[in-house]
């Protein structure tokens, strides 16, 4: 075959003698200046029987293949795009959008239950469906594919014979393997994808035969890091070199920082009409699976249900759709999230997604799983990231983390809710001291007869466990409304601090087991102790218990905690954290939006907490794919 000479213009930058990822350097200060790079001159898409279905779909009608784009180097206003949503993506009329593919893996041991689960990947509203074809115990192409990939389908088919080499389970030789893919593509599979490591040798081994229809995908994992942003544009080159339809890139994640590197690079490819897969893989690389539309990602994979992911912290395809709203994003549409370590346990994006959707707000709710909140803030300082949901361990940093600090968070000493004004400055404020407090007088006024406007907790004794964020903003609270504050924590320096700030006793907990001056007390437990996964966990024993009128938990995962069981059988009246929750989340929703919280529509929204899929239904349907 002859090989037109093409030579890739303008490669990926080099960021030499910048300090290595450091978040400073990339998101507040332009990238060092751009270095031209040379690579060997690659073949012509048609040449190699490749075509690019992505600009194809953004080109005038046409039975010729588009021109093959060329890689560009990562621009400083690429490198920048993060921080500026302006930046994220030109305008519409320059480069027209493709919507971003939901693709749920198929790991079957067997070809009859790996059909079975792309027909209930159809039936989720998937557009594609990944054959892993390494999964299948005994596989015989000749006598597995023809079934597996026989029309109709009711899915496009990807089909991806991973080696264990680069994370898979296959082990023999490359020759079977590549007969087998080259099978699939005369079978009819849209995609097959193939690792960077062998491309070359499996596109001669094609030798041009490659259907017109069937899309090359040429991946990269790395289940180690993620390589720094000029490391990841030298490797999107590599790839674009062997001729790629598609570019997949997959890291992993050690920090959440990491991920804004990936985004650097889906922005880039975006600009440049390239198709490109960019995901980061663990949990805090989670965001990458939910926000790639925002930042023009190709596809993201979403597993069949829990438990059938074919990569570390994959969510499920009903999650996507309907918790993430993953069909709505795009590239204008605001991110929210709740700031926490852990994070998973968390229902606010179940809570937040609904209500902005309730109110056709353009914006999405992820969980940001951040070590380090410094880093996280200034890395993801794109006006675009406009809010968060502040969680353990990080209320009392964020206090020190904001421009401007609300005088009750200030006097509470935690910050629970951070939004970023248009000029770029972060504010913090403390929605989880109305919230808490409102809810348990609330459930005390339930139990009483009088309609009285004084604070059923003025004048009580009020004993909060634990002495965190949590902790502050009951304390404060309480005193605020006239009860007797007593502050008991585990580490008992901190029960001191908080008791001399409000003006109250502190207790170690082995004092707090024998603790009882006075009848009708009030307590609140404020640590995570009891919380999913430890249910079986309580911070007081039940004989302990018996001292108090009313028990309130910030615990809600479970709802019923063993602490609140426990309460229940002593006869205390309980408050749920639930109750907490709703009202601390309805704070924020205001800070967020501007717009009125409606209790009602909150508290309905909180019965789809613990099963968000199921009661949403498919959200799917109406929104089919195009491919
Ligand atoms: P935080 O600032 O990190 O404070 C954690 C507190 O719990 C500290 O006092 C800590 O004691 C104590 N603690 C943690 N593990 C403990 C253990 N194993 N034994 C004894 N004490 C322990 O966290 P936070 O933000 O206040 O959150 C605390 C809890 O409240 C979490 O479970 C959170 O989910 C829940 N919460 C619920 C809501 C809601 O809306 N329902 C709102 C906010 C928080 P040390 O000082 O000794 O470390």
């Amino acid at each position: 075959m002859k090989r037109k000479k093409k030579r890739l213009a303008d490669l990926p930058c080099s960021n030499a003698g910048a300090p290595r990822q450091s978040h400073q350097v990339q998101l507040h200060q332009p990238p060092g200046p751009l270095k031209k790079q040379e690579l060997p001159p690659a073949a012509s898409s048609k040449e190699r029987g490749i075509h690019h279905p992505r600009a194809e779909a953004h080109a005038p009608p046409s039975h010729q293949p588009p021109p093959r784009r060329a890689a560009h180097p990562l621009t400083t206003t690429a490198m920048a795009a993060v921080m500026s949503v302006s930046a994220v993506v030109p305008p519409a009329a320059a480069v027209a959008r493709a919507r971003t593919l939901l693709c749920v893996p198929a790991t079957a041991r067997a070809p009859r239950e790996m059909a079975a689960e792309v027909a209930a990947a159809a039936a989720l509203g998937a557009d594609l469906a990944e054959l892993r074809l390494d999964r299948l115990a005994g596989f015989a192409p000749r006598r597995d594919l023809p079934a597996l990939l026989a029309k109709p389908r009711t899915l496009p088919a990807l089909v991806t014979y991973r080696p264990k080499w680069e994370g898979g389970e296959y082990e023999g030789d490359d020759e079977p393997r590549f007969e087998a893919l080259q099978l699939a593509m005369e079978l009819g599979a849209e995609y097959v994808d193939i690792e960077l490591k062998v491309a070359d040798k499996f596109i001669k081994f094609m030798s041009g035969k490659k259907p017109e229809n069937c899309k090359l995908i040429v991946s990269s994992h790395n289940y180690d890091n993620t390589p720094s942003a000029e490391e990841l544009a030298s490797l999107l080159a590599q790839i674009q070199a062997t001729g790629a339809d598609i570019v997949k890139i997959a890291t992993t994640a050690t920090e959440i920082v990491d991920v804004s590197r990936m985004f650097q690079i889906l922005v880039h490819c975006q600009e440049k009409q390239v198709p490109i897969i960019g995901l980061v893989m663990n949990d805090r690389g989670f965001i990458s699976r939910v926000l790639c539309p925002k930042f023009g990602g190709y596809l993201t994979f979403g597993s069949l249900e829990k438990g059938k992911e074919s990569a570390p912290s994959q969510p499920t395809a009903a999650d996507l759709i309907n918790v993430y709203n993953i069909r709505q994003i795009g590239p204008d549409t605001k991110v929210f999230g709740i700031i926490g370590n852990p994070v998973g346990h968390s229902k606010s994006p179940i809570l937040h997604n609904e209500a902005f959707r309730s109110v056709g707000l353009n914006a999405v709710y992820v969980p940001f799983l951040v070590d380090d909140l410094a880093k996280f803030l200034s890395t993801y300082s794109s006006p675009d990231f406009a809010g968060f949901s502040c969680t353990i361990p990080h209320k009392e940093a964020a206090v020190r983390c904001c421009d401007e600090v609300d005088p009750i968070a200030r006097d509470i000493g935690a910050v629970n809710t951070i939004i970023r004004k248009p000029d770029g400055k972060l504010v913090g404020y403390n929605t989880d001291y109305v919230g808490a407090i409102s809810a348990i007088e609330d459930g005390i006024r339930a139990t009483q007869q009088t309609h009285s406007t004084v604070s059923p907790l003025a004048g009580r004794l009020f004993v909060v466990i634990g002495a965190g964020g949590a902790g502050k903003a009951l304390a404060y609270g309480a005193k605020e409304k006239g009860a007797r504050v007593v502050i008991a924590n585990r580490t008992f320096a901190r029960a001191q601090e908080l008791g001399n700030l409000i003006g109250g006793p502190a207790l170690t907990l082995t004092e707090l087991e024998n603790y009882h001056p006075e009848e009708g007390m009030i307590l609140a437990n404020t640590t995570a102790i009891g919380m999913h996964p430890n249910v079986n966990e309580t911070p007081l024993s039940k004989q302990a218990l018996k001292s108090y009128a009313v028990v309130f938990d910030a615990v809600y995962t479970p709802k019923e905690t063993r602490l609140l069981r426990e309460a229940a059988e002593c006869g205390a009246t309980v408050v749920s954290g639930l109750e907490m929750f709703i009202r601390q989340a309805m704070g924020q929703f205001e800070h967020f939006t501007g717009m009125p919280a409606v209790d009602d529509k909150f508290r309905a929204l909180s019965n789809s907490l613990d099963n968000p899929s199921a009661v949403k239904g498919d959200r799917s349907t109406s929104l089919k794919p195009r491919l």
